[in-house]
């Protein structure tokens, strides 16, 4: 009998890595999804009676999933992706922080209350919400806590998201610690993640949040003496944040906050790259330089446990060039 995930949030960048490799190891899969269009559009492309959706059109409304779990009795993992990924919002609390935390007590209260069969959650988390932004000098490793409080998280779109992925995490803690469920919760926490979309038919047009920093250089034409940016940071190839996912389900790290990160970057490593690969794109050379700072992320223990070959930069923002220009006839 083969075993059936549910993952909310379907649709996402990270989601549907995820569900393809469920897919590819004979897993059956409910995604959640905000409506039928979205739905019907993953069901095209997984082309498999072993996807099916369910419609939670907004992760805050109390109940939220309740009934999408009750009709399938079936499923015995859960894997809580969804949650709003901006920098940018009219209202931070209300359009990033209050989603984040609220979407995921329904979910955890969801299982408890309706879904008794399921026995492992897994949260998407974030290495943002281990970073210190207080000071870019301290080591985060796998113990680390973001200590920003709620109100400084309200003050900007970045520290909202990053007080998000914290108060989400947090609030699932305190769940487990208070109603005692029958299931696990585990947490993964990637860092910038790069990589192709799980179909080329999904790199049309504007990219995710986290691949903009390689697709806002490909209009960064030779002849325009353009800026290069100057962001810098760690990055994980999506499939290997997808792959990290399944053997928290298949070979649990018990208590492990599982940082995924291959290495660091800066957007002018990034052009050199795309100008090795693709001389046909014509871009700014900028200016040949070395990574100017990282944080320093210990994740020896994540590296110990998750014993995945990371996929490199260099191979990461080819795979997403090369599909990006392709599917936009660039
Ligand atoms: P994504 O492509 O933007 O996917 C986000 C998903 O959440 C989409 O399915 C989206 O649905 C859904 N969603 C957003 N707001 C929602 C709301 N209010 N109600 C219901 N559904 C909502 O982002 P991603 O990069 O795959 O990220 C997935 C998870 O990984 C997130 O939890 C994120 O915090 C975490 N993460 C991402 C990165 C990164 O660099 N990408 C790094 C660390 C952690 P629609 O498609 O309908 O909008």
């Amino acid at each position: 009998m083969t075993s059936s995930a549910f993952i909310s949030g379907a649709t996402g960048f990270i989601a549907q890595h995820i569900i393809k490799q469920l897919l590819e190891k004979g897993y059956s899969v409910v995604g959640s999804v905000r409506n039928e269009s979205k739905g019907e559009n993953l069901k095209k492309n997984f082309a498999t009676d072993r996807f099916t959706y369910e419609i939670v059109d907004d992760l805050e409304t109390v109940g939220a999933f309740d009934e999408a779990l009750k009709k399938h009795p079936e499923v015995t993992i859960f894997l809580h992706t969804a949650t709003p990924v901006t920098f940018e919002a009219e209202d931070n609390e209300k359009d990033i922080i209050l989603p984040a935390i609220n979407g995921t007590v329904n979910v955890l209260k969801a299982i408890k209350s309706t879904a008794p069969q399921i026995d492992k959650v897994v949260l998407t988390s974030s290495i943002v919400s281990q970073i210190d932004l207080g000071s870019v000098h301290t080591i985060v490793d796998e113990l680390a806590w973001n200590d920003l409080s709620y109100d400084t998280a309200k003050s900007n779109g970045f520290a909202a998201y990053c007080g998000a992925k914290t108060f989400a995490e947090k609030a699932a803690n305190d769940f487990v610690k208070k109603e005692e469920p029958n299931f696990t919760v585990s947490t993964i926490h990637p860092v910038y993640v790069f990589g192709p979309q799980a179909f080329d038919s999904e790199a049309k047009g504007h990219l995710n949040l986290s691949n903009n920093f390689i697709s806002e250089l490909l209009v960064l034409k030779e002849d325009q003496n353009a800026e290069v940016p100057k962001e810098y940071g760690s990055f994980i190839d999506v499939r290997d944040v997808a792959a990290a996912h399944i053997r928290e389900i298949e070979k649990p790290s018990n208590g492990l906050r599982v940082i995924t990160k291959s290495g660091d970057f800066f957007s002018q490593e990034l052009l050199d790259i795309i100008n090795r690969n693709f001389p046909q794109l014509h871009l700014t050379k900028g200016r040949p330089g070395s990574m100017p700072f990282a944080r320093k992320i210990d994740d020896t223990k994540s590296r110990d446990y998750l014993k995945i070959d990371y996929i490199d930069l260099e191979n990461s923002v080819r795979d997403t060039v090369k599909q990006y220009i392709e599917a936009n006839d660039l």
